[in-house]
């Protein structure tokens, strides 16, 4: 249903897509159908082959021919007679600028404004032509449907065929190397590899999952990235190693149209039925239950000594995760429940698990030995578990602290010690121990006293979620909701959401090796350099600037885990271990997806009180106007919700405007004069894209004039549609390394762009008719052919009887359904070769009958209507009868020369008004 044939990645970033229905082009952000054609050929005609020329230029090969896209506008290139009317698959260009284009005509040649086909006269083994590419060496490669592989130079072909040892006569993709070798894709016989006269096979044997290929592309890192008919696609390494990713990847689909391996890293993959799909690598790698785990929802992980990680899994026991496999220790292991909350490992690999409801537990190899209240645990219920140095365990639970005394526990109830949740516990490096409680502070115990901190003293919050002492011996508290203090020389400062944290929830605090602080909240997670921290407190920075990772990054819930101990930790290989609600996630901070350079800003449009200016790099606004609105992003197809944006207008704003992740400005009541915006890009807030994007505003003057600065507005957060890519464990272990990074991305964006293209597609999503825009296009043909035959056509328009009432009666879902059975039965009336039958909107359908006049058309329209009365789908509320009926309009002429076709439907809804006129469930002509 949703078919993308051709990708493009336009030197301006954006993307071209050609579907079996037309043109679109997404800037990842926005879709735009190209669908204003003036050129009717292009008009919802399927699109095969998309090239950008030197000059800027885009080809688009279509159903019928070429078009080129320039300057804004489409612009046919050719005359039918050099297409016969035929498919153009794909294009190259040589170094003097000549365009060629494969069609199923022969070869199209360009040069110095003159076109040509060349075909078999010219030397080729035939004239229907598939795919091409150009060599450096001016060899143009030529993949052919029947005649194998061609090359041409200097106005010769040398044909690689059967004879010529070449394996397949069907070649689907070609790619020239730089180092002079050639790529065939087959249809059947696999991959083919020339060079210096040399041929080479890649087949089923050398790890291809079908011999059957599509598509090719060199990706960034240099491997060769091919689509297969059926199974998904593959990557092949510098060692010819063959690894592919499909559906049970989380790819909408596994037969491959075509493919764009971008300069970002990103690949694209057009698909039969799965629209438009995104490989993108994941920074993260995930385990949850679909790799295995007990369950779904991690509360606490706590790296251990031996390279194993502890997690603890809600409702799910410990499940210890080793070597690849996983372990899972709960009631039936001995536990009292599995309803862990804290984590603890002893220096001898002594595991201690605390519960909400039955506990702590000591794990000893296969030795379970339980504490709860009968075993002087002030409540059963434990969110902290900690050995400080002079070897005494700690329990924090929900009514105060313990500590384990021998082989019982013993409540702490000295002077100050926390007397309820006690959800933290953290020992500094002077030897202080620290509680962190829910509502009471932070509690402090030096020298055998205890001492409470709260907001009188200057925390955000008396609930402490995270505490981490940092190399230069600050420490950072994090705080339910109101943001992080640093406490350092007995003073304490604060960093509010507002200052740039962004969230004020703090559940974890992490430092990495890079001197970057981790944190977790119910929105994802984020990192942000101590030194930013530091330099804000300190008053050398005017807000901090982290950098989030959200919904868009793949996760599978932006909801991590808080309250419990530890929730989150560093593994001894510097890996961040971070448990969210979904799995937890694995972040190894060297390898992060926006340690490349800032993207390149863009505007993207600008509308002067309203109304689309043409996009140039100056505006000019009338007198009196009102508002100025600035759309912009980036020229970068990668997920954006990253970036950030700021701008400054010369003479309006002192300095830069920090625009956030907003992509709008809005300015009303300009001062006159000559003004100038301008526009950076940034992924981290630090580093900014220099190539600012700028536009020169004019503003003609008028009286009374007093600047006003609009705050632009803010865009709605992406959120996560669908699952992310789920891998098994042992799976996952299978897979390379570099596959294993990549995740077919589900963003909100794709979801977006997906859900364009499948309004430009032909069939109506719930009937699965073809819908509205196929029908235009086959009343379009069949109207031309009749005229030409002096046939008649007729056209039946058919109406639901009363389903408003029937949505009302029977509510809106299954009125769908009633909806879905009238289709099926016309789609079984109609079985006629030529018949044609569509949802034209709503509960309304048209059938085109070509060659039938007036009566053959009525007597097809009354047939149909006893069919669906014979269905007898109930309809309690009609007033015609028990079930649901429909009223038929016919109408049914010979064309005649300048008619236009929708004459006819407009003549078959006029009758379909006289039908409803005199009672409905009933047939009406025109006439
Ligand atoms: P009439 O006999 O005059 O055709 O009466 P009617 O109620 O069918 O009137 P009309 O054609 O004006 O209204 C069509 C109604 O069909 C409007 C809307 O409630 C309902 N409808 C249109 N499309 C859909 C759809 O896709 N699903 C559902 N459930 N209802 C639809
Ligand atoms: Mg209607
Ligand atoms: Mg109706």
């Amino acid at each position: 249903m949703n078919t993308v044939q051709a990708l493009l990645h336009a030197r301006d970033g954006a993307l071209w897509v050609g579907t079996a229905a037309g043109l679109a082009r997404f800037d990842g952000r926005r879709f735009v159908t190209l669908e204003g054609s003036p050129i009717p050929e292009l008009q919802g005609r399927s699109v095969f082959g998309l090239h950008q020329a030197r000059d800027g230029t885009i080809w688009v090969g279509h159903t019928r021919g070429a078009a080129r896209w320039h300057k804004g506008r489409f612009e046919p290139v050719m005359d039918a007679t050099l297409t016969a009317g035929r498919r153009v698959w794909a294009f190259a260009e040589a170094a003097d600028g000549t365009v060629y284009a494969a069609s199923e005509n022969g070869l199209l040649r360009w040069a110095s404004g003159e076109a040509r086909a060349l075909q078999e006269a010219d030397g080729l083994p035939t004239r229907r032509l598939r795919a091409l590419a150009m060599a450096p060496d001016g060899t143009l490669w030529i993949g052919t449907t029947g005649g194998g592989l061609v090359a041409w130079r200097d106005g010769r072909a040398e044909v690689f065929d059967r004879d010529t040892g070449f394996p397949h006569p069907e070649v689907r993709a070609v790619l020239a190397d730089a180092d002079g070798g050639v790529w065939a894709a087959t249809a059947g016989a696999g991959l083919v590899h020339l060079r210096q006269g040399r041929m080479r096979v890649y087949g089923v044997a050398d790890g291809l999952p079908t011999p059957h290929l599509t598509a090719l592309s060199r990706g960034r890192d240099g491997a060769l990235w091919i689509g297969t008919w059926g199974h998904g696609v593959v990557r092949m390494d510098d060692a010819g190693r063959f690894d592919s990713l499909g559906e049970a990847q989380g790819l909408a689909g596994d037969q491959i149209w075509t493919l764009h391996a971008d300069a970002e890293g990103s690949v694209w993959i057009g698909t039969w039925h799965g629209g438009l799909n995104r490989l993108a690598a994941r920074p993260f790698t995930l385990f949850g239950r679909p790799e295995g785990l007990s369950g779904d929802n991690i509360r606490a992980v706590r790296p251990g000594r031996d390279g194993s990680v502890w997690l603890a899994v809600a409702g799910g026991g410990v499940n210890r995760l080793r070597d690849g496999r996983i372990e899972v220790i709960g009631r039936a292991q001995g536990l009292r429940s599995d309803e862990v909350s804290a984590l603890h490992e002893d220096e001898d690999g002594t595991l201690w698990v605390a519960t909400y409801t039955e506990g702590v537990a000591r794990l000893q190899g296969s030795r379970v030995q339980t504490w709860g209240t009968a075993e002087g645990l002030p409540h059963a219920d434990v969110r902290a578990l900690f050995r400080s140095r002079d070897g005494t365990l700690w329990a924090g639970t929900r009514a105060g602290l313990a500590r384990l005394q021998g082989e019982r526990f013993e409540a702490v109830r000295e002077p100050g010690a926390p007397a309820e949740g006690v959800n933290l516990i953290h020992q500094t490096r002077d030897g202080t121990l620290w509680f962190g409680t829910a509502g009471q502070g932070l509690v402090r115990l030096r020298d055998g006293r205890f001492d409470t901190l709260t907001r009188e003293h200057g925390l955000l919050s008396n609930w402490i979620m995270a505490l981490h002492e940092d190399r230069r011996g600050s420490l950072w508290i994090g705080t339910n909701g109101e943001g992080l203090n640093r406490l350092r020389g007995g003073t304490l400062a604060a960093i509010r959401p507002e200052d740039g944290l962004g969230d004020g929830l703090v559940q974890v605090l992490l430092e990495d090796g890079q001197g970057r602080l981790w944190m977790t909240s119910n929105r994802g997670f984020s990192r942000v350099d101590l030194a930013d921290l530091d330099a804000f407190i300190e008053g050398r920075g005017p807000r901090v600037s982290p950098v989030s990772y959200g919904a868009g990054d793949a996760l599978r819930s932006s909801t991590f885990a808080g309250g419990v101990q530890p929730a989150g930790a560093i593994d001894a290989d510097g890996r961040l271990w971070l448990p969210s609600v979904r799995g937890v996630v694995v972040v190894d901070p060297r390898r992060l997806p926006d340690q490349a350079p800032p993207p390149k800003p863009r505007i993207a449009e600008v509308t002067v009180d309203g109304r689309v200016q043409p996009l140039q790099d100056r505006v000019t606004l009338p007198r009196g106007a009102g508002s100025l609105t600035i759309d912009f992003g980036v020229q970068s197809l990668l997920p954006s919700e990253r970036v950030r944006f700021r701008y400054r207008v010369e003479g309006l704003t002192s300095g830069w405007v920090d625009a956030g992740a907003r992509r709008e400005a809005t300015f009303a009541a300009l001062p006159p004069g000559p003004l100038r915006f301008e526009l950076a890009a940034s992924l981290d807030g630090r580093q900014w894209h220099e190539h600012t994007a700028a536009l020169s505003i004019q503003v003609q003057p008028r009286l009374h004039q007093t600047p006003l600065f609009l705050a632009a507005v803010g865009i709605a957060a992406l959120a996560l549609v669908g699952a992310a890519h789920q891998f098994r464990t042992r799976q996952l272990r299978r897979r390379s390394a570099e596959m294993e990074r990549l995740v077919a991305q589900k963003t909100e964006e794709l979801r977006q762009a997906n859900e364009h293209l499948q309004r430009l597609s032909f069939a109506d999503a719930l009937t699965g008719l073809p819908n509205r825009r196929r029908l235009n296009e086959v009343l379009d043909n069949e109207w031309r052919r009749a005229s030409r035959q002096g046939q008649p056509l007729a056209a039946v328009m058919v109406d639901i009887d009363a389903f408003k009432a029937y949505n009302d009666h029977v509510g809106h879902l299954q009125a769908d359904e009633g909806l879905t059975a009238v289709a099926e039965v016309i789609r079984q009336t109609v079985h006629r070769a030529g018949d044609f039958a569509a949802r034209f909107g709503g509960e309304e359908f048209v059938i085109l009958l070509p060659g039938a006049d007036t009566e053959a058309a009525r007597g097809f329209a009354e047939r149909l209507r006893q069919a669906i009365e014979a269905r007898a789908l109930p309809h309690p509320a009609s007033p015609v009868g028990p079930v649901l009926t429909v009223s038929l309009g016919v109408a049914s002429r010979v064309p005649q020369p300048d008619e236009a076709a929708s004459s006819l439907l407009a003549e078959a809804d006029a009758a379909l008004y006289r039908a409803k006129q005199a009672g409905r469930n009933r047939v009406a002509v025109i006439g």
